[in-house]
């Protein structure tokens, strides 16, 4: 394990605080090192293996693609990208989608789509994206500059310019904001994640909706996290009374591929013409034959499952000790402790063979696999329950 440890950080840039342990090889939610130690793995990769590690159902679509034909370019028509796109659209309402290969690529797609509507029904001044405080879109400079947290863009100004940040579930800030400026869209995550696994209020979600249709803004839904079933409802929005016009999702729909997917809805399903935009990997056939496996598979029972193991791990870690609050929805959820850092916690679990996640606002995260076994879960749960009593009685 050293060499690869040793490996890794004279090599691969410090952009990761890893954990010490070198994974070789995982099945279902079952991650293994190269002792051979096992670890249930609460995290999915965050929120990517949707079924887990080396999944048959989608290794199969995978693998077949792979002995047709691995890539071409998006000068030529392919199979799994255009039924990739009419399932998405047919489960959703929206209307087109363009494919990329990130969370943030999708959500760059997404501004240049509101930028570009409100550009031709507005006026060229009608720029600005209103964001929420404490949502991540992304890394590149523009979905940085998105993204409401301050610590993310200290040493890289300047950002792209055009954002602003409100408060998450301040509709009367929100209405000051678009007063203010020129506003194209107003972006969301209806559950954040990285910024501390909270769920939007329906009032605050009726607000924007609201707002948006009397001033004909754009709303982005940003679902690379949340979408794919992981709420419990195939996208997020669905749990709102809310349409989007348009909704990004990445993680879990490649299964652990890479994709980003940038649905637009009836506003903007035309807004993009030939040149707009691009992307050389976008739509790979291998990547888009899984993605369109997995996507068939979140139906009712499999949805059921989520709301179901989410009630139990909800129930379980409300009563725990040392557990201040449980947030988040389906198996999208933060756990703040009373006392203790999060991280400490997620150390604590993997000591213990359990791996989770930590978000923003000193909480542990968790977004297992959707179809993880009851057994796991529960074992999984005894494990964190014990963290949290453990780094407790440490304080
Ligand atoms: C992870 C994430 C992103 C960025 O996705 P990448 O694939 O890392 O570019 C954007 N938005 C949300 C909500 C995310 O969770």
């Amino acid at each position: 394990m050293n060499d690869i440890i040793n490996l890794d950080q004279k090599y691969v840039a410090g952009t990761y605080a890893r954990f010490p342990i070198n994974i070789v090889k995982g099945k279902g939610s079952i991650a293994y090192d190269e002792n051979g130690e096992e670890y249930i793995d609460m995290g999915s990769g965050i929120a990517v293996n949707l079924f887990g590690y080396c999944d048959d159902t989608w290794k199969e679509a995978v693998i077949s693609q792979l002995n047709e034909f691995q890539h071409t370019s998006n000068l030529y028509y392919t199979g799994p990208c255009a039924k990739l796109a009419e399932a998405l659209c047919q489960k959703t309402g929206m209307k087109k989608v363009f494919f990329s290969n990130s969370g943030a690529e999708a959500n760059e797609c997404a501004i240049k789509a509101a930028r570009k509507y409100a550009c031709e029904h507005k006026g060229k001044e009608y720029t600005t994206i209103i964001t929420l405080k404490n949502s991540f879109h992304g890394r590149t400079l523009t979905t940085l500059a998105a993204t409401g947290q301050a610590r993310f863009h200290e040493l890289f100004q300047p950002l792209t310019p055009g954002f602003v940040h409100c408060h998450a579930d301040d509709c009367e800030e929100l209405i000051q904001l678009v007063k203010e400026n020129h506003v194209a869209g107003i972006m969301i995550e209806c559950v954040q994640g990285e910024g501390g696994v909270r769920a939007l209020s329906e009032e605050f979600v009726s607000c924007i909706a609201k707002l948006a249709k009397e001033e004909d803004l754009i709303i982005i839904d940003d679902e690379v996290q949340a979408g794919n079933g992981r709420t419990g409802k195939l996208y997020a929005y669905m749990n709102y009374d809310l349409i989007p016009d348009v909704v990004t999702t990445a993680k879990g729909l490649g299964g652990g591929l890479p994709i980003g997917a940038t649905m637009l809805g009836e506003k903007v399903q035309d807004i993009f013409k030939p040149g707009d935009n691009g992307s050389t990997f976008g739509g790979n056939p291998a990547v888009c034959a899984g993605a369109l496996s997995n996507l068939n598979r979140l139906d009712e029972e499999m949805l059921a499952g989520v709301e179901k193991k989410s009630a139990y791990i909800f129930e379980k870690l409300s009563k725990a000790d040392n557990v201040l609050a449980v947030s988040g929805m389906g198996l999208m959820i933060g756990i703040e402790p009373v006392s203790g850092s999060a991280s400490d916690i997620a150390k604590e679990c993997m000591k213990n063979h359990v791996l989770v996640l930590t978000a923003g606002g000193n909480k542990v995260r968790l977004l297992p696999p959707l179809n993880t076994p009851d057994e796991l879960i529960e074992k999984a749960v005894e494990v964190i329950i014990d963290a949290f009593k453990k780094i407790a009685s440490e304080q």
